[in-house]
């Protein structure tokens, strides 16, 4: 049994969850965009992006970011460019629509997509470019003006936020008031788990809006398939569980921020920064998903957490392999990744989760001294 498990969900509780769930059993109402969703929805939009523009609640941020690349995506197009330095869902949703992904580097300081090079590529394939897809690494608050150009330019923009809900930047959403798409995920491993979730977002009401038919078989309002659609919906207990989570994300936001402190303050104390341990550079008010930390030059990651394991603390390798080097994805074209490759050898994701405690972080930094 491992003493300190990498994650430790904690979703709301039955007692939470009770009024929620007698309004569906007297709705009768279990999906198809019921009174809980349109709550949810309604909340969200105000709460957190002002009433600008408009979202769309998805079953998982998977379908999300399809139903977001197939709505938007240039038709002539071949290419969704995006970092390798990913979770493997989003490549495969450029597959499902029909792109192909080509991965381009990182900046070694912030882990996102390196913007001068995209630039240069985005010149070098021109019309082959079919979407964009930066991923806000780890829910870090990414500067999204350079994406808004490019969105304007006629290249649409899908952002990968699968971490970012609840980040805030300059007093605002992350994401709020962009023009392209922002897929968020509600997946229980992330900070704002309902189980499985997600939505999506964008400053343009006229693209949710496409993409919320797509997500209910593609119906007109004369329930006539018009668009390739697929069923994306989000049910009405997940809205209830979604629900009672807005009524406290701001305590969850806290502790997760707690935690992250912790642990920087136990680097700090131990020199690992003088060792040569790095930690992302990163922008906002972040409810952190979990805890990455790059080891120094010439060491591994995978060392660090098998010693990690010897002592029941378990660790993580997120991403590594980056997406570039997994068997599905090793074919597809890349520009040099000479940074993900020497970041992904050497990250590894520490425990963070909302109960665990000073004593625990102080444990898992005593581990990795060992290491
Ligand atoms: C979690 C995650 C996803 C997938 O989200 P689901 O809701 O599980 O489909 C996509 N991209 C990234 C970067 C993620 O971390």
């Amino acid at each position: 049994m491992m003493k300190i498990p990498f994650l430790r969900p904690n979703l709301v509780k039955q007692e939470a969850l009770t009024p929620y769930i007698s309004e569906i059993e007297a709705s009768r109402i279990y999906s198809n965009f019921g009174p809980l969703n349109t709550r949810f929805e309604h909340r969200v939009l105000d709460e957190y992006f002002d009433n600008i523009g408009a979202v769309t609640t998805v079953n998982n941020a998977t379908i999300g970011l399809i139903l977001a690349i197939s709505q938007c995506k240039r038709p002539k197009g071949k290419y969704a460019l995006m970092p390798s330095f990913t979770f493997a869902a989003t490549p495969l949703a450029a597959l499902w629509c029909g792109l192909e992904p080509f991965f381009v580097d990182i900046r070694p300081d912030d882990w996102c997509m390196d913007e001068k090079l995209l630039c240069e590529w985005l010149q070098i394939l021109g019309d082959q470019v079919a979407t964009v897809i930066p991923y806000a690494a780890f829910g870090t608050n990414m500067d999204l003006d350079f994406y808004r150009q490019v969105n304007e330019s006629g290249v649409p923009v899908v952002v990968d936020a699968a971490a970012s809900f609840g980040v805030t930047g300059s007093q605002n959403h992350f994401g709020r008031g962009f023009p392209g798409c922002v897929v968020f995920s509600f997946h229980a491993t992330k900070s704002f788990g309902v189980g499985e979730g997600g939505l999506v977002y964008s400053a343009n009401k006229d693209l949710i809006s496409k993409i919320r038919q797509a997500e209910n078989f593609g119906f007109s309002a004369s329930r006539e398939t018009t668009l390739p659609g697929l069923n994306g919906k989000m049910s009405e207990y997940n809205a209830a569980i979604a629900l009672s989570t807005l009524d406290v994300f701001v305590q969850k936001i806290k502790a997760r921020q707690q935690v992250h402190s912790w642990y920087l303050e136990q680097l700090h104390q131990k020199n690992f920064f003088g060792k040569g341990w790095t930690i992302q550079k990163s922008e906002g008010e972040i409810p952190y998903q979990f805890m990455p930390i790059c080891c120094p030059e010439g060491r591994q990651n995978v060392d660090v957490i098998h010693a990690l394991s010897n002592q029941n603390i378990e660790a993580r390798t997120y991403f590594s392999p980056p997406c570039h080097q997994q068997p599905l994805f090793i074919r597809y074209p890349n520009t040099d990744l000479k940074v993900t490759e020497r970041i992904s050898s050497r990250i590894l994701s520490l425990p963070l989760w909302e109960e665990m405690t000073n004593q625990d972080v102080c444990l898992i930094v005593e581990g990795m001294v060992l290491s």
